[in-house]
């Protein structure tokens, strides 16, 4: 009785969705697919392909809609002037319906504690979102919504501004001279937007109290660059470890996302760095080049970083690794890692050396050079401490 049950269940929602799809096919502007983000950190992008440029990340069952397919993507539209795009795999076709469905916003509440800023808005749909670090500080914005005429706006803190929009935006602009993580949260009746505060910091030890993420990349089935011998995931293993130790010394709490030699997907590792309320993610790698021919142009040590608000920490690790090893520079680059994307802990990933280069290979394995590599590493996050503060 309950089989049946369930394989009726099942048929209304396979069904529901192959009608769902073949209705997409053929519908105009006026006919909306509702979808639902499949996962946390859904990506939306500016064009049906993978490589193209990431507009937003949402949560898990936060709504977009659809107005158009192709065999992979779903074309979405959040009322802007240009059409976006969401891959079918992160999609969850939950309804197709004439109109979208707009959400009426009358109400605003602002929170503060000591390490930030919640914004609560309450919703009985959560809408698609987008986060853009802009020169001021940090522009918010929620879709398909109707900021309400008579708009409540609760417990005001900090330098925030509502942004008039002539479309069904609700646009919520932070003044700040620098970032210190932003992150979106769902709840049972609506979102809250959080932003934190730049710490306060203690002058002797900048690093005290803060929480560290250290991810020590790839591990178990996942070797990473081989090459002299080594192994990536044990190199980047070994020098974690040392890193956790340099920065423990320093005052920092570290959380590591793996201390075996073990398998962990990406998106389990920035899920660990999130429950952990990370305040920086450092993600830790060795380098290689798809063309070994290549390695005398190209070798030395290089910090990456995604969002602006990571750029100094970036800076101020490799000034310091560099000084240490006295490798190349590699350079402080922009780079889509997904190690490098949270926006939660200020995330950078960096690349210690390359394992192909003979020279780089030697000392990355040395236990002494890992030491003095992984203090430099330290002393570059405390500076960038330093440096925030500044403002
Ligand atoms: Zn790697």
């Amino acid at each position: 009785m309950k089989r049946v049950f369930i394989l009726a269940f099942l048929f209304f929602f396979t069904f529901l969705n192959a009608n769902a799809l073949e209705e997409l096919k053929n519908v105009g502007i006026a006919k909306y697919a509702v979808i639902e983000a499949k996962s946390d950190y859904s990506p939306i992008r500016e064009a049906p392909d993978v490589h193209s440029k990431r507009f937003s990340h949402i949560r898990q069952g936060f709504v977009l809609y659809a107005d158009k397919q192709n065999e992979d993507f779903y074309r979405v539209d959040l009322g802007l002037d240009k059409p976006y795009w969401i891959e079918k795999k992160y999609s969850d076709v939950q309804a197709i319906i004439p109109e979208k469905r707009i959400v009426e916003i009358d109400e605003i509440e602002f929170d503060e504690d000591k390490y930030g800023y919640e914004i609560f808005i309450p919703a009985n749909i959560q809408n698609a979102y987008s986060f853009k670090e802009i020169p001021e500080g940090l522009l918010f914005s929620l879709y398909d919504v109707k900021v309400s005429d008579n708009l409540k706006i609760k417990d005001k803190r900090g330098a925030f501004n509502l942004i008039p929009s002539d479309k069904n935006i609700l646009k919520i602009k932070y003044i700040s001279p620098a970032l210190f993580g932003y992150d979106v949260l769902p709840h049972k009746k609506g979102l809250v937007v959080r932003i934190k505060k730049i710490p306060k910091i203690n002058r002797k030890k900048p690093l005290k109290g803060i929480k560290i993420a250290v991810d020590p990349g790839h591990g178990g089935i996942e070797d990473g660059v081989c090459a002299n011998q080594l192994v990536e995931k044990d190199v980047n293993l070994k020098m974690s470890k040392q890193i956790k130790k340099a920065l423990k010394k320093r005052g920092a709490k570290v959380y590591m996302t793996r201390k075996k030699d073990k398998y962990i997907s990406l998106h389990k590792r920035v899920e660990f760095a999130n429950k952990k309320e990370a305040d920086i993610l450092l993600s830790i790698h060795q380098n290689s080049l798809p063309d070994p021919k290549d390695v005398i142009y190209k070798h030395g040590a290089g910090t990456y970083y995604y969002h602006m608000q990571a750029r100094p920490l970036a800076q101020n690790i490799q000034k310091e690794i560099l000084n240490f090893s006295k490798f190349r520079d590699d350079g402080v680059n922009y780079a889509s890692f997904a190690l490098a994307r949270p926006t939660s802990p200020v995330s950078v990933l960096v690349e210690c050396g390359y394992l192909i280069d003979k020279n780089e290979a030697q000392k990355l394995n040395d236990k002494k050079f890992q030491k003095g590599f992984s203090q430099a590493l330290a002393k570059g996050v405390e500076n960038y401490l330093r440096y925030i503060v500044v403002y």
